[in-house]
């Protein structure tokens, strides 16, 4: 068994995010495919739908709600990336954001 020092040794040799072992059954699943609805009236430009979105999905629009406040909106390209994990939703203090998969 490797200790926490060589654990952690390997971590930096090998750099945060990188699959070191892919599991075994991948094949048995498909990756969902969810529609992401915005809100803009709700939100209160928190930025933890943007920040927090495991894929990179989201992003801060130029437009502003009638609070003042820009909402997040789908980044260009990345309309079929969300995978209806469920984290914008989470995160959301104002119940301004969800996905719901398509297929
Ligand atoms: S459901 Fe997950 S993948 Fe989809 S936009 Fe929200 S945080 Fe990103
Ligand atoms: S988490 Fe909610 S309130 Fe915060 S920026 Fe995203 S949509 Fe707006």
């Amino acid at each position: 068994m490797r200790t926490t020092a060589q654990v952690a040794v390997q971590r930096k040799e090998i750099g945060p995010g990188t699959i070191t072992r892919e599991p075994i059954n991948t094949g048995k699943f498909s990756k969902p495919l969810a529609r992401v609805y915005i809100i803009p009236e709700r939100c209160k430009e928190c930025d933890y739908c943007w920040t927090f979105c495991p894929n990179d999905v989201l992003e801060m629009s130029d437009e502003i709600n009638a609070s003042g406040y820009h909402h997040p909106k789908v980044k260009a390209g990345k309309e079929n990336d969300c995978v209806n994990c469920g984290m914008c939703q989470a995160v959301c203090p104002e119940f301004a954001i969800y996905a719901k998969e398509v297929a």
